[in-house]
């Protein structure tokens, strides 16, 4: 099976080794399957006796048929190991009546981008061999937080490749910039920028196009490569959870092979919510997917109108992973519903005017499965604060947006189908907001409450967060913006 870009028309394809090694096609589009493999009810009915290591490597390697289930199964196995995830990779836990959470952050970072990223740089190295790549792959990245540290986790110690992440100084949270700091392993470097989270990401941007700084590293056998969310290779791992979940539901009793499961996804570069969106091309069961937003409810918008403005304020919120005012996989169901050559279309409209309006039949394709809703931050609060108070269960701010969108989807329609919400990151991520919406009484270091938050809920602290401020230090360079080329100049020298 092969791919295609989602601003082409013509019928060039690439093999999945060359979209995961390229990332981003070259007319500026994002890479689709050429064609979408089936997931019959027997098939299912099979994946349901596996473990989640077995969906994976099978749901795999439907898509990325230029990898052998060998090679698949042996990534699989060494990303979702039971040292990265103890306990297992993507558990269901029933919240109270038809809601469950998914929780998919009982990674090596606490957040639900580790189960893309465990397994995305193995295929990626993989993908170097089958293309003949003989060079040192240099990933980049800037952050503003989870990514940066997810993408360390995944790269470290993978032979073929070095990693370097940028972050804004202040532009962290003390956990997060604690986390990246103490990261270890030998093909690593982090360093802090001056200024603010858009001044590292230009920076990078700015070294990702400099013809000169590119033959440089040549003469040094390296080249630059990215760790982003719209890579295929990030985006393939997602859908194996969706599956994942309707097997345990089936196990568990709750419902009948073939009986339909609503998702509900905490959305913002749009990837996890298509993930879902594919399994159910694939034929799983899936009926609604309830895009759930914060304040920054672009997408409520668009799904609502079908018109994408990004005119607007962007607002920093308690769910920081969800502050976006491009969501950059929604290309790819552009691409779906209304072909390449209209997508091309919208898309330079974005870049110029900052927005685009589809046609009232692409929309009604959208409203077939998609819509949309948002919670404000006090909604947010009040998600966190009801689900602990009632039902003894814990959200982050990510997943607290998600239940209150789901709630709202349940009250307007009625629908009484089971309602899977994604939980994308361990309540101790973000403690001392969720302290917040549970107390007055928060310690005025954000370190300390991690264990205030524990001692309230009488839950556990995930290993990646437990001792973590007496780690020793390992990055501590801050450096101006424009010193950064120098930097990773200077990295590859040691
Ligand atoms: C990245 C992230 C999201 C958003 O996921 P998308 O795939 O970008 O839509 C939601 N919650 C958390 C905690 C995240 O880290």
């Amino acid at each position: 099976m092969n791919y295609k870009s989602t601003r082409d028309k013509s019928e060039k394809t690439y093999s999945a080794a060359q979209v995961i090694k390229q990332g981003l096609a070259d007319d500026g589009g994002l890479f689709v399957p050429e064609s979408i493999p089936t997931l019959s009810a027997a098939e299912l009915e099979g994946l349901a006796k596996l473990d989640y290591v077995g969906r994976a490597a099978d749901i795999m390697s439907r898509f990325l048929t230029d990898y052998s289930y060998d090679e698949l199964l042996a990534d699989c196995s060494a990303a979702y190991c039971e040292t990265s995830f103890p306990g297992g990779a993507a558990p269901l836990v029933s919240v109270h009546d038809n809601l469950y959470s998914l929780e998919l952050w009982h990674g090596p970072t606490a957040a639900f981008k580790d189960m893309a990223l465990q397994l995305m740089p193995r295929l990626l190295v993989r993908a170097l061999r089958k293309t003949g790549e003989e060079r040192t792959s240099l990933i980049l990245v800037a952050t503003s937080g989870d990514t940066g540290k997810a993408a360390l986790e995944g790269y470290r110690d993978i032979d073929g490749v070095k990693i370097m992440v940028f972050y804004p100084v202040d532009g962290v949270s003390r956990v997060q910039k604690l986390q990246m700091a103490t990261q270890e392993g030998s093909n690593v470097n982090v360093c802090a920028i001056e200024g603010n989270f858009d001044d590292a990401q230009n920076g990078v941007k700015k070294i990702f196009s400099d013809r000169e700084f590119a033959e440089k590293l040549n003469e040094k056998d390296h080249f630059l490569s990215s760790a982003n969310s719209i890579n295929w290779g990030r985006l393939a791992p997602q859908i194996v959870y969706y599956v994942s979940a309707y097997c345990d539901l089936m196990n568990s009793g709750a419902i009948k092979n073939g009986d339909v499961v609503n998702f509900c996804v905490p959305t913002g570069n749009f990837g996890n919510i298509f993930a879902a969106y594919i399994a159910k091309l694939m034929g799983l069961p899936v009926g609604k997917l309830i895009c759930a937003s914060n304040v920054n409810n672009i997408l409520t918008d668009f799904l609502a109108t079908g018109t994408y403005d990004r005119n607007r304020k962007f607002h920093c919120t308690t769910s920081p992973s969800m502050d976006i005012l491009i969501s950059s996989n929604l290309e790819r169901l552009l691409y779906f519903v209304a072909g390449a050559e209209r997508t091309a279309a919208y898309m330079e409209s974005l870049a110029k005017t900052g927005a685009y309006s589809i046609s009232a039949e692409e929309k009604a394709r959208i409203d077939e499965t998609f819509v949309g809703y948002f919670a404000d931050e006090v909604a947010t609060a009040e998600s966190i604060r009801t689900d602990f108070e009632r039902y003894g269960y814990l959200h982050d701010t990510h997943t607290a947006v998600g239940f209150d969108a789901a709630r709202q989807y349940i009250e307007q329609t009625g629908d009484k189908t089971p309602l899977v919400v994604d939980s994308t990151a361990s309540p101790y991520k973000f403690a001392a907001d969720v302290l917040k919406a549970l107390t007055d009484d928060v310690p005025s270091d954000p370190l300390d409450a991690l264990d205030a938050l524990s001692s309230l809920t009488k839950t556990e602290i995930p290993y990646p967060l437990c001792g973590i401020a007496d780690r020793s230090i390992n990055f501590s360079s801050v450096i101006v913006s424009d010193k950064m080329a120098d930097e990773v100049l200077s990295y590859l020298a040691k």
